[in-house]
């Protein structure tokens, strides 16, 4: 008989459903999280109890950052470990390399089982990044909330019926309740929510009816401290189209004339689009009401406008933390809790209304900030609050060395592994880089009439530089967290100014950042 080593038999002892000993990883993400509608982070406006738990059985971190805040360069930056310009996705239309290193591909490896399911959202399928994938599919790698399209290396593309975050959780339930139970395994769970065009799923749809959320104190804000080409951006939450605020025909209007049927609810069945019509036409309604009565005009439609906005994205969210929950509820019953490093975040935050946006793109806090939740029984204490500065490179770096690999040095990010000690390590870095670059200039206009920019931030400083504009703004943070004073040109600050700058010298040669491409002129387009 072949002779087991002690501590195989020691595991097999204690945990006998795992009998390698590495941890278990269990990714759960989302795109444009909103810090403050997560209940576990300061001012949040709601109750999230499933994120909350993993929290309050972790570690919260206060000073999450993304590298560069929009959608496929946060996916390609955590699968890499790298800033944008190294690992080739600068923006939402960058070519994904799927030859190049990602921290998924080396766990499997070392033997990792290895999965993903949900939003992918590179431009380029996986190939063997992913032992096994299942991504969503249809709408430019969005794909729909309503019966939405996946596919698989494996079994190709297949409609779905149901509601994305809880079809994305079936799927990852089914993938773990059919693994190898002696492997480690590694599993993202890649949500939509709370993605614009927001619909909540069926059992969420009824909620926050008569009640107001609160709104930022920045929602009216007067641009007026800021460079003037900011207040030019098309992302005002006023410009939202009423089909985007699920403002749309009531189920008798489209009986009379179907031709109006707009598209997402085409997609729905019959049954789920009378769940809508139940929740929504009485909303639509009053809508129709105030309009006519011309209560909409000036803040009061700019406040209804927010309400209805942000009630559907919690509404949304109130979705995902279920189903969190629900994969939560699966470690516990599979004895898996103990063993399982739990991560939460989203690709972004997002502005809920700030400054009167709903978008996010910015280096400005509440896009440039990603809740980032952990949970590590035995590694992670409970209730830690972590406030050192991380990015989202750092997680690549992280799975590998919970796993016990070896971190290889062209990797930006660094492991997060030393922040679960009681104090920041004094080698811990002291300031991060942030880069933007699906923007413009009037003649060469970008996404949203976004301008680019690169900045620096430490523990209390912001300088962000506008460079096709040659601009700058500089925010206190300590004194000014809403970034609501620019004090770029205070004489009071000159000082500070000048040690961000030299710090974003020296920050981009470390990273070895070339000079941002030359902007090619374009057509001018319509908001
Ligand atoms: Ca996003």
């Amino acid at each position: 008989m072949k002779k087991i080593p002690l501590f195989l038999l020691c595991l097999t002892i204690s945990s006998p459903l795992f009998a390698d000993g590495r941890p278990n990883i269990l990714f759960l993400f989302s795109d444009d999280h909103a810090l403050r509608t997560i209940g576990a982070y300061e001012g949040s406006i709601n109750q999230t109890p499933h994120l909350d738990r993993i929290a309050r059985e972790g570690a919260i971190f206060d000073r999450s950052f993304n590298v560069n805040s929009i959608c496929c360069p946060s996916r390609a930056a955590i699968l890499t470990g790298k800033h944008s310009h190294a690992n080739g996705i600068t923006g939402n239309g960058s070519a994904w390399n799927s030859k190049q290193w990602v921290y998924s591909r080396e766990l499997g490896k070392a033997g990792y089982q290895t999965g993903l399911i949900g939003k992918w959202h590179l431009k380029g399928n996986p190939t063997d990044e992913f032992q096994h994938w299942e991504i969503l599919s249809g709408k430019s790698g969005q794909g729909s909330y309503y019966n939405p399209k996946f596919l698989s290396g494996s079994t190709g593309e297949s409609k779905v019926e149901g509601y994305s975050t809880n079809i994305i959780t079936d799927k990852a339930l089914d993938w773990l309740e059919n693994r190898d139970p002696q492997k480690p395994f590694l599993l993202c769970a890649n949500f939509k929510v709370p993605h614009i065009h927001r619909i909540p799923s069926p059992t969420h749809m009824g909620g926050y009816d008569g009640i107001e959320i609160a709104e930022p104190n920045t929602l009216f804000d007067d641009f007026s401290s800021r460079q003037p080409f900011v207040k030019d951006t098309w992302m005002g939450l006023k410009g939202m189209k009423e089909g985007v605020l699920n403002i749309a025909p009531s189920k008798s209007d489209l009986e009379k004339n179907p031709d109006l049927t707009p598209k997402f609810l085409k997609e729905m069945t019959v049954a789920q689009r009378d769940v809508w019509h139940t929740a929504y036409d009485s909303r639509n309604r009053e809508y129709r009401r105030l309009k006519k009565a011309g209560l909409l005009e000036g803040q009061a439609g700019f406040r209804y406008t927010y309400q209805r906005f942000i009630k559907d994205y919690l509404r949304c969210i109130d979705g995902l933390d279920e189903n969190v929950g629900r994969l939560l509820a699966y470690l516990d019953e599979a004895g898996l809790t103990e063993n399982t490093l739990v991560v939460y975040s989203s690709d972004q935050g997002f502005l809920t209304g700030e400054h009167g946006w709903a978008e996010k793109r910015w280096m400005y806090e509440e896009s440039f900030r990603s809740p980032l939740l952990m949970r590590w029984p035995g590694k992670i204490k409970p209730a830690s609050r972590i406030s050192a500065l991380v990015q989202n490179i750092d997680l690549a770096p992280t799975f590998l060395t919970a796993a016990g690999l070896g971190v290889p040095d062209e990797i930006h990010g660094r492991a997060l592994q030393p922040l679960f000690a009681d104090a920041i390590p004094a080698d811990w870095r002291k300031d991060i880089l942030y880069t933007y670059y699906d923007g413009g200039t009037p003649e060469a206009r970008g996404s949203y009439n976004m301008p680019r920019h690169m900045g620096v931030r430490d523990s209390r400083y912001k300088l962000i530089h506008f460079y096709d504009y040659d601009a700058w703004e500089m925010y206190d943070l300590k004194e000014d967290p809403r970034e609501l004073s620019n004090r770029f040109s205070d004489p009071a600050y000159q000082d500070e100014v000048a040690q961000l700058k030299q710090r974003l010298e020296d920050l981009k040669k470390h990273y070895d950042l070339p000079e941002p491409p030359a902007l090619k002129k374009k057509k001018k387009r319509k908001h």
